[in-house]
């Protein structure tokens, strides 16, 4: 493909490095502009029209073109446009959210934390776990377990606590103190004939074994993602969080939620956490708490995490952590705002109801030759591509029915995300029924196609 010179694409790829992409190819393809958005949509700089069905990057509740989330930002950045927490400084935005954010807690919760983004608010949550453990005396506690295609994130620790092998490979990851236990996806995981519950139970033994393997007094704490996202969209089975929270409850192993595509309603409920029946002693929340109008995360700890911490920044003399932008006003402002459009237009309610008939009618191309799967809860879910029911396999490089099915999809006006061979649909939390029905019915033509060209 040649580039127009001085396009807009080939100063793209003259200067541009882009994050999750491949560098080499894309000097030869070029980028995808888009250029505005307009509710659950966005368009190109050619002023093609897609449907959104990955909100961004499952990040975008109001969608693209929220205009009280404009004015809240705008009045923000005219009264303080910058402000910051350390050394006890604080501002009303800050307070107020974390007063919020506490209120809506599934579970009693002490303080929030502030951070700009899932990855480092998940380094944050190592970071505290190990100080805290050195607080409380208990230097040799220092491991965290998390889960194969669990997703955390890319900084040093979330990236090592992210179980996905492009997040290590060649980056030197995963650093020490960090176990993957296995991946609780039914379709892939469990043993033929082994039922939803059978697998839980094994899943849960097998975390326990992990657990006495490595040495109970060892381990902190686990983390994982109510639903898993960026791993494949993974609903766990039946009674798996029941299980599990029994056998970190035996051994005093802390759990902390990953929320951060979950929370404010993404699985019909306010968070995962309710969806499930989890009791978290931390939880990570970003992505949908600005609807990612502005970069924000937030982690929330209960008083069996504040305290001994508080004890240790008193002995020490400071808290050696935080970031320049950390509680940052706008983000604050933007976030409340957002909190507050959830609220009063049932975005939840819409989720849980939308995102059933979503669920609904993505089953109805299981039929379809190239459908293996069709998995996900609320307003989120994948389809995962197979060539072979049978054996569940597609191309022998995983990835590439995924990413050609995607690609025409894109071709065809909505926007998913392969994971490997599985499509991603997180659409923003406004879609209605009439969204959703463009969307089935284009996967099923772009399926048709795709088909025609693939099975022989
Ligand atoms: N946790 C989860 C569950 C995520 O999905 C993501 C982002 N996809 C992250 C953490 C990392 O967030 P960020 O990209 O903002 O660093």
């Amino acid at each position: 493909m040649t580039l127009h010179p001085n396009s807009i694409e080939a100063r793209d790829v003259a200067y541009h490095m882009h994050s999750y992409t491949n560098a080499r190819a894309h000097q030869e393809t070029g980028p995808l502009v888009i250029d505005r958005g307009e509710g659950a949509y966005v368009f190109d700089n050619t002023g093609k029209k897609y449907l959104e069905a990955m909100a961004g990057l499952w990040s975008t509740a109001v969608g693209f073109s929220e205009q009280r989330l404009v004015d809240a930002a705008t009045a923000q950045m005219q009264k303080l446009p910058y402000y910051h927490n350390f050394a006890s400084r604080s501002h009303g935005p800050a307070v107020d959210l974390a007063e919020k954010l506490i209120q809506l807690a599934p579970v009693p919760m002490s303080k929030v934390f502030f951070t700009n983004s899932g990855s480092e608010a998940n380094d944050t949550v190592l970071k505290l776990l190990w100080y805290r453990s050195n607080a409380m005396g208990q230097p040799q506690r220092k491991k965290i377990i998390s889960r194969l295609r669990g997703y955390h994130g890319v900084t040093i620790a979330s990236a090592s606590m992210t179980g996905l092998p492009n997040n290590h490979r060649s980056f030197d990851l995963p650093i020490a103190n960090v176990l993957h236990t296995t991946c609780p996806h039914h379709y892939r995981d469990a043993h033929e004939g082994e039922s939803e519950e059978d697998f839980a139970t094994r899943l849960a033994a097998e975390l326990e074994e992990m657990i006495l393997a490595e040495g109970p007094d060892t381990i902190m704490a686990m983390i994982g993602e109510p639903v898993m996202g960026a791993g494949g969209v993974v609903v766990p089975p039946a009674t798996y969080w029941d299980k599990v929270q029994a056998v970190l409850k035996k051994y005093d192993i802390l759990l902390v939620a990953d929320e951060v595509i979950c929370g404010f309603g993404r699985t019909g409920k306010l968070f995962g956490s309710m969806t499930f029946a989890m009791k978290p002693d931390i939880m990570v929340m970003s992505k949908q708490l600005t609807s990612t109008y502005f970069p924000l995360s937030a982690l929330m700890m209960n008083e069996r995490v504040f305290e001994p911490i508080a004890d240790e920044s008193n002995k020490i003399g400071v808290l050696g952590h935080g970031v320049t932008g950390a509680a940052h006003p706008v983000g604050a402002a933007i976030a409340l705002e957002n909190i507050k459009i959830i609220e009063e237009r049932g975005l939840v309610a819409n989720a849980a109801e939308v995102g059933a008939y979503m669920q609904e009618q993505l089953r109805t191309l299981s039929d379809h030759p190239l459908v293996g799967e069709v998995r996900g809860i609320g307003l989120i879910a994948a389809v995962e591509l197979v060539l072979d029911k049978e054996s569940k396999t597609a191309f022998e490089k995983p990835g590439q029915l995924g990413a050609k099915t995607a690609a025409r999809l894109l071709e065809n006006g909505v926007i998913s995300r392969a994971m490997l061979d599985a499509l991603a649909f997180c659409p923003p939390m406004i879609v209605t029924r009439s969204d959703i029905d463009g969307m089935v019915s284009t996967l099923r033509r772009t399926l048709d196609e795709v088909a025609a060209e693939v099975l022989s």
